[in-house]
C-alpha cells in the first residue's frame, strides 16, 4: 500500500495535539491527528476542569475535550482513532505508521502526554476501578462517608487528599519517607486539616478485597514491620511517565523520558518535529499550559513549513 502524504502529522489528542490541530487547520494545512485508542487523554480521566479559562461555572473534562475536537473538525482536521506504532524521522517526509498504514508528513507535532504512574502491584492492578484509582477529582464522589488511602508525597498526593476530604470521613496519607516533597504551602494546608492523617516511612505491599477494596497492607520501611489499614480506596498519586516510548532513540529525551525541546519553542532536536504538552512539560502539567504549548507548535511548525518548502 502506498503511503499517505500529508503536511502536518498531529501524534496525539489532549488539550496540545488539538489545539494544534485547531492553529494548523485554520491555517489551510489540513492536519491529520492521530488520536490514540485513549483519545483526548488525561482529562478523560478528570470530573470538573474549574481552572480553564472561558468557562466560568466549570466545565467536565470529557465535554472541554469533546468541544475541542468539535473546533479541530469545524476547519477541516481529519482524525484516526488508533495508536502510532512507529516512526522514522530520519529523513523527509517524516514516516509514521499506524499498523500497516503509512503516513508521510513534512512536520509532525507529537502530543502524547504522560500516563500517572503505578505502585506495580498485582493487587492494585486487578483492583484498579474498583477501589483502586489515579483521579481523585473523577472517583472521590464515590466515596462520601468512607475512609480513604492516597500514596505519595508530592504536590498531586496532598491536592488530592485536601480535596478527597470533601468526600471521605478520614483521608490517610501513605508516604515512603518522612518529609513531602511537596511545596510549603500544600504541607501546611494537609497537615493543618483534620481529617488527614498521615503515615511516614510506608509503603504499600498489598491491596487487599474481592470486588472492592477493604485494606492495605502497609510496610514501615525503616522498621520492616507490617500493619493493616482499613479502607474503601486507594489513590495513587505517585507521577507521571511521559508517553515517549516510541521517540527512544529517534529524538533527545531527558533523564525522566521526556522530549527535549528548545528553549522558549516546542522544536525537538529534529527539525520538523515539535512536541507539545506534558509529553515535554514535567513543571506545570495543566490543560491550559498544553493547549498554549499546542498553540505555539502549530504555529513554529507553519514558519518551519513555509522556510522549508
Ligand atoms: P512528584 O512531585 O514527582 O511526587 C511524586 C511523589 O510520589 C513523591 O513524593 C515520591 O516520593 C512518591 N513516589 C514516587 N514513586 C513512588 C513509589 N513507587 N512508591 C511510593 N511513592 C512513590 O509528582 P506529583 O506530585 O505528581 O507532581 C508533579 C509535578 O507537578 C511537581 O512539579 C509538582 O510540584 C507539580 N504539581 C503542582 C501542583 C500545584 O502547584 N497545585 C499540583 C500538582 C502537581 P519521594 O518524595 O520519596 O520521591
Amino acid at each position: 500500500m502506498s503511503a499517505q502524504h500529508r503536511e502536518i502529522v498531529v501524534i496525539g489528542s489532549g488539550p496540545a495535539g488539538l489545539t494544534s490541530a485547531v492553529y494548523t487547520a485554520r491555517a489551510n494545512l489540513e492536519p491529520l491527528v492521530i488520536e490514540g485508542v485513549g483519545a483526548g487523554g488525561q482529562l478523560m480521566l478528570t470530573t470538573e476542569v474549574e481552572n480553564f479559562p472561558g468557562f466560568p461555572e466549570g466545565i467536565l473534562g470529557p465535554a472541554l475535550m469533546a468541544n475541542m475536537r468539535e473546533q479541530a473538525l469545524r476547519f477541516g482536521t481529519e482524525f484516526v482513532t488508533d495508536d502510532v506504532s512507529r516512526v522514522d524521522f530520519s529523513s523527509r517526509p517524516f514516516g509514521v505508521w499506524v499498523g500497516d498504514t503509512e503516513y508521510r508528513a513534512d512536520a509532525i507535532i507529537i502530543s502524547t502526554g504522560a500516563s500517572a504512574r503505578m505502585l506495580g502491584l498485582p493487587s492494585e492492578q486487578r483492583l484498579l476501578g474498583y477501589g483502586v484509582s489515579t483521579c481523585a477529582t473523577c472517583d472521590g464522589f464515590f466515596y462520601r462517608g468512607r475512609p480513604l488511602a492516597i500514596v505519595g508525597g508530592g504536590d498531586s498526593a496532598l491536592e488530592e487528599a485536601l480535596f478527597l476530604t470533601k468526600f471521605a470521613t478520614k483521608v490517610t496519607i501513605i508516604h515512603r519517607r518522612d518529609e513531602f516533597r511537596a511545596s510549603k504551602i500544600m504541607r501546611d494546608r494537609a497537615l493543618a486539616n483534620d481529617k488527614i492523617d498521615v503515615i511516614w516511612n510506608a509503603e504499600v505491599t498489598e491491596v487487599v478485597g474481592d470486588q472492592a477494596v477493604e485494606s492495605l497492607v502497609l510496610r514501615d520501611t525503616v522498621t520492616g514491620e507490617t500493619s493493616t489499614l482499613e479502607v474503601a480506596g486507594l489513590f495513587v498519586a505517585i507521577g507521571h511517565t511521559p508517553n515517549t516510548a516510541l521517540f527512544e532513540g529517534v529524538l533527545d529525551l531527558d533523564e525522566n523520558g521526556y522530549i527535549v525541546t528548545a528553549a522558549d519553542s516546542t522544536a525537538t532536536s529534529i527539525p520538523g518535529v515539535f512536541a507539545a504538552g506534558d509529553v515535554q512539560d514535567h513543571v506545570y502539567r495543566q490543560a491550559i499550559t498544553a493547549a498554549g504549548s499546542g498553540c505555539m507548535a502549530a504555529i513554529e511548525t507553519e514558519r518551519w513549513l513555509a522556510e522549508h518548502a
